[in-house]
This record gives structure tokens, C-alpha cells and sequence, in this order.
């Protein structure tokens, strides 16, 4: 028999995620700019992409190209777009289910144009320029022009679309003004030198909209790729925004005690690591009454960061398949087999969508 996994259980509202797609893309089509949703965040769970359909998005994006395969099943007149610049050994596949790359190796393009021309299609690449955050991307301007030239003039197989940037990743450096206009700068010369528009400059992903919200986006970016602020709130307090209107608790996460008891909160005995070899920090709060949920860091990540709805209960730690909450200052007496329900932030939606130790409902 398979076993049936009712708990831990991540419910998705799908109107709330519906009426974020069209908030954002409704927000940035003011301003001209297109939106590419990226759906890695969620590993393109099947009931998110429908929900982001069903919401009027035309345009996808992932770094894993079996979920860029599901949506062209679903439709294939989506546009998709790879985001992690390719892998030479992925190129066949990436042309077949993707209508566009992020690329910034010349060595791969000539390899995509050949692969291209061996399926008799044309591939759109975007180029990338690294602004200082130094993950991917051309760093010298004369380099990303000659690149530019290498793919207008010498892949026939391949369409300059356009050129972008990912900043607030590697660097942990802010989009602002200053690096978006050298964006916008960098696409005119390419423009001015192959006499003809670019179609996107693409100005980086849900980091850049406050300076949608603040009409702070520099004139010429026009495509964004947007993940998390389509599913959470969770990046506006470091980035300083308050995107309104927006829902925060499209997911919810439920998991089950299978312990309830009062225990000292210092560990007794000669201290080595945890489970993960880290060095452990204990503070004795005396006794305490804490449950143990059945869940833990394989099906959530750092599951010490989830967020409950019942103010009283504080999270402890916990191990692989096992996370400890606090539960003395909560008014509810909680038993053996209740429910402690949860708001998650990007890394929980992450691995709860990708486990198949979580149940998945969407309503
Ligand atoms: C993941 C990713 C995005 C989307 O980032 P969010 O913070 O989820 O909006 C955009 N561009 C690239 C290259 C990415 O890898």
C-alpha cells in the first residue's frame, strides 16, 4: 500500500494568488514594462501555474527548464523564458521549451545557434550585464557589444531581444537609479550600433519594484522577471516597500503535534552539535510547555524562520523531520493530534512545494 500524507499541509488560495499576478502586471503595464512571472519559487506547481493563467499572464520564467516543458503543455503559446544562463548539455531541451534565454558565455551562444539551425528555429537570447552584484553577466561594456554583434551578425538562428541585469542575489547590492540608467545606457549604444530597437531591457526581478511603486524606474526598462512578490511579502521590510494591496498569506502551512509536554529548555549532559553540526546556542528559560510538530528541515528548510498565526507560540528548533514550538503562553491548551498552522516565507515555499513528504491542496 502507499501511505497517504495528510499532515504537514500546504494550502494555496488560488483567487488571492490570481489577484496578485493581476495587481503586479496591472502596476507595472502602467508604466509600460512587461511582465515575465517566474515560477521556481514554487517549482511551477501545477495549481499556481493555473492559478497565473487563469489571472491573464501571457509570460513565464524559471531557472528549471521541466517546469518551462509543463507550461508549453499547458499552453503552448505562453512565452517562457530560461533564466538561468544554459548549460551547454541542456541546449537541446532548452530550445524546445523555451522561447528565450539569459545568456552571457559566447561559447554557449555559438552552440545554441547551431543547435537551433540543426532544428531549422530561431531562439531569442537576452544578454546579460553584471552592474557590480557579480553573479552572471558581461562586465565590460566593449565585451557585451561584441556580443551583441556576435549574436546579430553571426548567429542566424538566434534574435537579439534584448539585454538584462540580476542585481540583490550574489552582491546583495539594491537596484536603484543610478545601475537600472547604466542598463538603459548600455541597450542604447548596442541599439545606435546595430541600427535597429532592442524589444526588453529587462531591469531584474521583484527587487525592482520599488522603484515601479516610487515611479523611480528609469525610463526604458521594460520587462521585469517577478517570483516572490507574486506569492509573498516577505522581501518588503529589507527593500523598504509597501506594496499595497497585495496579499501575504497566500499559503498556509499545517502541521500536526505527535508530542505535548513540559520540559527544562536547557539540555543536559556534555554539549557536542546538533543535527546539522552547527554549534548550538541554548537559553535556559526554565520549564516550559512545548510540542513537537511532525515536520522539519527536509520538508521546509530553516523551519526555525516559519511564522504562526497563534501569537503565543514561539518556534524552539528542531531537527530533519522534526520542529519544536513553544507553546506556554498560548491560550489554547493544544493535545496530541492538533493543528498548528503557519505563514511561510520564500525558502519555505520553496522546499514545501518541491517535497513530496507535504500535502498540496489548492482552494
Ligand atoms: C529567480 C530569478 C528572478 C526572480 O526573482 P524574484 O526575487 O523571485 O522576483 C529573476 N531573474 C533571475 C535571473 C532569477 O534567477
Amino acid at each position: 500500500m502507499t501511505p497517504v500524507n495528510h499532515f504537514p499541509k500546504l494550502t494555496i488560495h488560488s483567487q488571492k494568488l490570481k489577484e496578485n499576478t493581476q495587481l503586479i502586471m496591472d502596476t507595472c503595464g502602467q508604466l509600460d514594462i512587461q511582465v515575465s512571472g517566474v515560477v521556481k519559487g514554487t517549482n511551477g506547481y501545477p495549481g499556481v501555474l493555473e492559478s497565473m493563467i487563469g489571472a491573464g499572464m501571457t509570460h513565464f520564467a524559471s531557472s528549471r527548464l521541466d517546469q518551462l516543458s509543463r507550461l508549453k503543455s499547458m499552453n503552448p503559446d505562453l512565452h517562457t523564458l530560461a533564466l538561468r544562463i544554459p548549460m551547454l548539455s541542456e541546449l537541446e531541451d532548452l530550445v524546445e521549451v523555451a522561447d528565450c534565454s539569459l545568456n552571457s558565455e559566447q561559447e554557449t551562444l555559438a552552440h545554441l545557434n547551431q543547435v537551433c539551425q540543426a532544428k531549422g528555429i530561431t531562439h531569442e537570447v537576452i544578454l546579460m550585464c553584471d552592474l557590480g552584484d557579480l553573479r552572471e553577466g558581461y562586465f565590460s561594456n566593449e565585451r557585451l557589444l561584441e556580443a551583441a554583434h556576435f549574436v546579430e551578425e553571426e548567429c542566424p538562428h538566434l534574435y537579439l531581444k534584448g539585454i538584462g541585469t540580476n542585481l540583490g542575489c550574489f552582491g546583495s547590492v539594491r537596484p536603484d537609479k543610478v545601475n537600472l540608467q547604466e542598463l538603459v545606457e548600455n541597450a542604447r549604444l548596442i541599439e545606435e550600433s546595430l541600427r535597429r530597437p532592442l524589444d526588453w531591457v529587462s531591469g531584474g526581478a521583484s527587487s525592482s519594484l520599488p522603484l515601479v511603486l516610487n515611479k523611480d524606474m528609469p525610463e526604458g526598462i521594460n520587462h521585469l522577471r517577478i517570483g516572490n512578490s507574486l506569492f509573498l511579502r516577505d522581501m518588503e521590510e529589507d527593500y523598504d516597500f509597501n506594496f499595497q494591496g497585495l496579499h501575504g498569506d497566500i499559503f498556509t502551512l499545517e502541521g500536526e503535534i505527535i508530542e505535548v509536554r513540559n520540559k527544562p529548555t536547557y539540555p543536559i549532559g556534555d554539549k557536542v552539535v546538533d543535527a546539522f553540526g552547527d554549534e548550538a546556542v541554548y537559553q535556559n528559560k526554565g520549564i516550559r510547555r512545548r510540542a513537537i510538530l511532525a515536520m522539519g528541515r527536509q520538508d521546509l528548510g530553516d523551519m526555525t524562520r516559519l511564522l504562526p498565526l497563534d501569537p503565543g507560540i514561539s518556534l524552539e528548533g528542531g531537527s530533519s523531520d522534526h520542529t519544536i514550538v513553544d507553546v506556554t503562553d498560548s491560550d489554547r491548551a493544544y493535545q496530541v493530534g492538533d493543528i498548528i498552522s503557519f505563514n511561510i516565507l520564500y525558502e519555505h515555499v520553496m522546499f514545501a512545494t518541491g517535497s513530496p513528504y507535504i500535502h498540496k491542496e489548492i482552494i
